[in-house]
């Protein structure tokens, strides 16, 4: 909600009252805020109300029933991650999706008297979009009027998922439900504009002077005349606050000509005083503490941008921003100490314990992430064709020059063989071969980085005795400070140079 000042009874049913029958479901996550940008995208040039307008919403909103120990009520502002995220969306959301919006002309030619020819007019809806998708909500509230900016927001999310093949924003889902329009003391739509308004914690007093002196409509102009409740104002405000018993015997009243309109207006300023009494008492109540409402709503706002970071950190991720060091570390340890300890795994001593299937898997993904320089991006290859041969062998990944690279893993049998690892190979094409060889005794990761030419000889002849769907048995030998590669039966090949020798993938 825009901070427009002191909300009225328009404001009330149209959404509010909405928003605290969601909140007491119990059925949804709910997050409130008063949308201070939003206000500045219209009243740029004459901001000098926004922050009475925002307290004056919360205190409203508050007073109705809004409670934060059920929903997380918050000012825009303060989670500055709306922003963020709504500078991100601007790169990727073509110009002719905001242009097109519905609103987005229509409010230009109406509100006269203010340029609204602006960058931030034409991004507003973008910014509502970033207001929804932050929280990864699923549901938005949300009137009729507003349905085409729900739509744009789904449109974004579904882009960004797209464009980078991800799943981090859900497409939300515009939640109508029933705001009846309430009409106001001159029996236009209640709008501050038109000056009609009653306050939804106005004093009862002044809602009862303006109910009485509301017109009817051109109804009634005699007290003799019978009326018609449908078309007088006063007919609509029973409609939504009166009881059913109140509703039927003042229409017949009205009809008949047997109430007199100003007993009719007293029971209709009784039903909405009864809603509204009670608001105004707890308004009254939290102005005499404006420094506790300003205590939740930063407290609040916290709570909001704690949740809006948790959308944030894979978002700033895909987009290979840099708000932590993460992988990048790996392109300055090339040489130094700290890359040699990498494979030193005697912190996670305990993935021996793990099934097979699952130890194969972290130790790719920890060499892929840990060892492999920066700078070599390795992919996923989309064919799983390889993928049932056995649980253990893992999926090919390929390297930027689209060379296929199959990544294997073995430890060393340390009771009767302490130097011999057994990795294999499915009875497939290759560029490269990665050879994770795992030291039981020392937890000491080395990787051997094999392309083809120093094993297709063998691997041909390996192949011939085996079926499509068998696998190759390698050995790999420490001999001293040498380690030798035998494939199959054939004759060993030193690898001593290829370990953490990372040429072969770029
Ligand atoms: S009786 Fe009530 S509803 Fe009928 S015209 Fe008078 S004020 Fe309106």
């Amino acid at each position: 909600m825009r901070p427009t000042g002191k909300l009225h009874l328009g404001n009330y049913m149209g959404a509010l009252a909405n928003w605290v029958r969601l909140q007491d479901s119990g059925q949804y996550e709910c997050y409130f805020f008063i949308a201070d940008w939003h206000a500045l995208t219209t009243d740029y040039a004459d901001p000098g109300r926004v922050k009475l307008n925002t307290l004056d919403v919360a205190l409203d909103w508050l007073a109705a029933g809004l409670d934060p120990d059920k929903s997380t009520i918050f000012i825009q502002s303060h989670v500055p991650q709306h922003a963020e995220l709504h500078l991100l969306f601007s790169m990727i959301t073509p110009l002719g999706w905001l242009e097109r919006v519905p609103t987005y002309k229509e409010q230009q030619e109406n509100m006269t008297g203010k340029d609204l020819s602006t960058y931030g007019f034409l991004g507003y809806p973008l910014l509502q979009a970033s207001d929804i998708l932050i929280y990864q909500a699923q549901y938005v509230p949300v009137g009729q009027d507003q349905v085409a900016h729900v739509e744009l927001t789904r449109e974004v999310a579904r882009r960004f998922n797209s464009m980078y093949r991800t799943t981090v924003f859900p497409e939300p889902e515009a939640l109508l439900t029933p705001s009846p329009k309430v009409t106001g003391t001159d029996g236009r739509k209640m709008s501050k504009s038109y000056g009609n308004t009653i306050g939804l914690t106005e004093a009862p007093a002044s809602v009862a002077k303006k109910i009485l002196e509301m017109s009817t409509n051109g109804q009634r102009i005699r007290q003799t005349d019978p009326g018609n409740p449908d078309l007088c104002p006063v007919g609509d405000l029973h409609n939504i606050f009166s009881d059913q018993s109140v509703i039927d015997s003042t229409r017949s009243g009205c009809k008949t000509a047997s109430i007199r309109c100003e007993i009719c207006k007293m029971d209709a300023a009784k039903s909405v005083c009864a809603v509204t009494g009670p608001i105004y008492n707890r308004r009254i109540q939290l102005e005499s503490k404006i420094e506790d409402t300003w205590d939740t709503l930063r407290e609040q706002s916290r709570r909001a941008a704690a949740r809006a970071e948790r959308t944030m950190l894979p978002v700033r991720n895909i987009l290979d921003l840099s708000h932590d060091l993460g992988a990048v570390r790996r392109h300055f340890m090339a040489s130094t100490e700290e890359r040699l300890q990498n494979h030193d795994l005697s912190m996670h001593s305990e993935w021996w314990t793990l099934a097979p299937a699952q130890r194969a898997k972290l130790l790719r993904d920890y060499w892929r992430n840990n060892l492999v320089p920066y700078d070599i991006q390795l992919s996923q290859e989309s064919n799983r064709v390889f993928a049932s041969l056995e649980r253990e062998l893992e999926e090919p990944l390929l390297t930027t020059k689209k060379k296929r690279l199959f990544v294997t893993t073995a430890r060393n049998h340390v009771a009767d063989r302490p130097n011999e690892w057994l990795p294999r190979v499915p009875v497939k094409t290759f560029e490269v071969w990665a050879l994770l060889c795992w030291e039981r005794e020392t937890y000491w990761l080395r990787d051997f980085i094999i392309p083809q030419r120093f094993y297709s000889q063998q691997f041909a002849l390996a192949k011939r005795s085996l079926k499509k769907d068998d696998s190759v048995h390698l050995t790999v030998r420490r001999d001293g400070q040498k380690f030798w590669l035998t494939v199959a039966e054939s004759e060993p090949v030193d690898i001593t140079e290829l370990q953490s020798n990372y040429d072969p993938l770029v």
